[in-house]
């Protein structure tokens, strides 16, 4: 059985490694458009904030450990464009280098994140950083933010600056 999984930073992980517990044989393939897996998203604002400075900390999983210890192939950037459930195949690009290709499934795990919605409230906030959900948070330069954002801060790791 071949199983691809969209997205790596924790249900894609959490699915796979699940996944390999009950079947040995199968072959599973995570794809991440972003540059980590497994990022701890809880303690982002921490290391965006400079508490935490080892970027190794926040992540809990590497695309080695994962081929090492569970079999699993990780593909950092490399996003899945398009779904073709009649075909059971996915249509990827790798933005390393920029090529597209098609990788085929049996079976098909859709763990993108959720999208933010920032409800529309005049003057209270401006939006710095609109949402980690969706992207990887691992890409955002940890200096821009300790140097941009504002001091108020809340736990969902949103950062704002009054109008
Ligand atoms: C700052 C912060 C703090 C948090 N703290 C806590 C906490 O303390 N406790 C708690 O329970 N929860 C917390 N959460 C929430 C928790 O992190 C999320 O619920 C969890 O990350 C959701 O995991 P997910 O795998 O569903 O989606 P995400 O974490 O959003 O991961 C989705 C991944 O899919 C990738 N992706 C999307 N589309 C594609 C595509 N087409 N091709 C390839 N890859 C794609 C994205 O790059 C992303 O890496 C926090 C979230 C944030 C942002």
């Amino acid at each position: 059985m071949k199983v691809l999984v969209i997205g790596g930073i924790a249900g894609g992980p959490s699915f796979a490694t699940r996944l390999r517990r009950i079947n040995e044989d199968a072959e599973i393939i995570i794809f991440e458009r972003g540059a980590a897996i497994s990022v701890a998203s809880c303690a982002l604002p921490y290391y965006l904030g400079g508490l935490i400075r080892d970027r190794s900390t926040v992540i809990e999983r590497t695309p080695e450990i994962l081929k090492q210890k569970n079999n699993i192939d990780v593909r950092l950037y490399n996003e899945v464009t398009a779904i073709d459930p009649k075909q059971k195949l996915v249509h990827v690009i790798n933005h390393q280098n920029n090529q597209s290709y098609t990788e085929t499934y049996d079976k098909l795990v859709i763990a993108t994140g959720a999208s933010l919605l920032s409800p529309k409230l005049r003057g209270l906030i401006k939006l710095m950083m609109p949402s980690f959900s969706g992207q990887s948070p691992m890409r955002q330069d940890q200096a821009l933010f300790r140097n941009q954002t504002a001091k108020a801060g809340d736990n969902s790791g949103r950062r704002y600056h009054r109008h």
